[in-house]
């Protein structure tokens, strides 16, 4: 069967899926791996369809040193046990800078402007675009595309593109790109199909999982987000703070003599629910702890998606209809019924047992705010954009362009 493989490759992992292509185009997921532990204790694990194991391997930790190793080991599995040729790779990148609103095919061109964009986003590019170099080298000929995580909120307005800095360091980058992208554009493209009613209205999307954020989408475009320059703005996260005064910021440097690096480190890795708590970045576990600070924390989260709701009511001019997705907001249903308290005001009113059985539709028929739960798929989306560009290098009839 014809394939597409999906690379997420993070600073100590690799992610990927295989998605069979089916003869009418139709994508379907054959397996989910990851090779984790890249410089502690590498190992490889797979998974098909089904959730049955594929692959559970050690590799001794010079075996895998880098990520592009990993990719390479990975790739190595797939084609020479699996089978698996694919007709091209889809990569999630997350920085595609002011110019890429969409998916782009690689080619060494693409991959020189997207090194460029290393210095905005330093925790990812360089990792995201690891994989696609060592596929460019050994398989110059396998199509690859590059799928940004900012591409969909190329299109909001200037006022909200900006910050309120000389327009020359605008010109140089520094902008409010807004990221998970590929969700909320998996979200959009979804609505049509699940919730026609809401699709084309004013309809906030909240990503809640170790990252979050929220979107404002109109008509199924992107029109606000809450992240900004960094996926350090906007909610707080797992780990990372959310929305600070730069005041701060500087108050660390200055008062408690914080280099760049240890600043990064902090704000990566130290603050948002885990600091906070002082118990876990992972919402499971403060739910479970009965430490009151690990409740504070959750409180805290709570609190702030109703701040930002309010935000990007004002965005939209009005409100539609409201959407919960990714980790904390497909499954939590208890945090999704904090949240919805906070958003009565704006006509909101949640059904207990749709909310508690995770329905798609959440609010009581008479709530003038329908809400609803949307489970995501990033990597889903990432394979779409590979096959329609695909497509398009070879019209219909024709996608056995097979290169490796
Ligand atoms: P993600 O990054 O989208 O995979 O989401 C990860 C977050 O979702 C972590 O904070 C998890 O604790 C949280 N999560 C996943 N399942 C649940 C659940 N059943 N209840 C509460 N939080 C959950």
């Amino acid at each position: 069967m014809d394939s597409i493989l999906v690379v997420n490759a993070g600073s100590s992992s690799v992610k990927f899926q295989v998605f069979g292509l089916d003869s009418e185009g139709r994508l379907s997921r054959q397996l989910k791996g990851q090779m984790d532990g890249i410089g502690s204790r590498p190992r490889l694990r797979a998974s098909g369809a089904s959730g049955d194991t594929l692959a559970d391997r050690a590799y001794p930790i010079e075996a895998i040193p880098d990520v592009a190793v990993a990719m390479t080991v990975a790739g190595t599995w797939l084609r020479e046990e699996l089978r698996v040729t694919p007709l091209a790779v889809g990569h999630r990148v997350v920085h595609g800078g002011p110019n890429y609103d969409g998916p782009v095919l690689v080619d060494h061109g693409v991959v020189a402007r997207l090194e460029r964009l290393e210095p905005l986003a330093p925790l990812h590019q360089p990792h995201n675009l690891a994989p696609i170099k060592s596929i460019l080298a050994n398989f110059p000929a396998l199509p690859q595309v590059a799928c940004f995580d900012t591409a969909f909120h190329r299109g909001h307005d200037a006022v909200a593109d900006h910050y309120a800095l000389p327009y020359r360091l605008h010109e140089e980058g520094i902008r409010r790109y807004g990221f998970h992208g590929l969700s909320y554009e998996y979200i959009a493209k979804t609505l049509p199909k699940v919730a026609p009613e809401i699709a084309d209205g004013r309809v906030i999307v909240a990503h809640l999982g170790s990252g979050a954020s929220m979107c404002a989408l109109h008509g199924g475009r992107s029109v606000e987000s809450t992240l900004g320059f960094t996926a350090l703005d906007g909610l707080p996260m797992g780990t990372r703070p959310g929305q600070l005064d730069p005041g701060v910021v500087l108050y660390l440097i200055s008062a408690k003599g914080m280099t760049p690096d240890q600043l990064q480190d902090f704000l990566y890795r130290d603050c948002g629910l885990k600091g906070l708590s002082g118990v876990s970045n992972d919402m499971r576990e403060l739910q479970a702890s009965g430490d009151p600070r690990a409740t504070f924390a959750i409180d805290y989260f709570v609190y702030r998606i109703g701040l930002y709701a309010g935000m990007l009511a004002a965005a939209l001019q009005g409100l539609d209809a409201f959407v919960f997705t990714a980790g904390i907001g497909e499954n939590s249903a208890s945090t999704r019924g904090r949240v919805a308290e906070k958003l009565e005001w704006l006509g909101v009113a949640l059904d207990p047992l749709e909310n508690a059985k995770h329905a798609l539709k959440i609010s009581k028929p008479a709530s003038r705010i329908p809400v609803y739960v949307v489970p995501t798929d990033e990597e889903r989306m990432i394979a779409e954009h590979t096959l329609s560009l695909l497509w398009k290098m070879h019209p219909v009839g024709s996608t056995h362009a097979r290169a490796s």
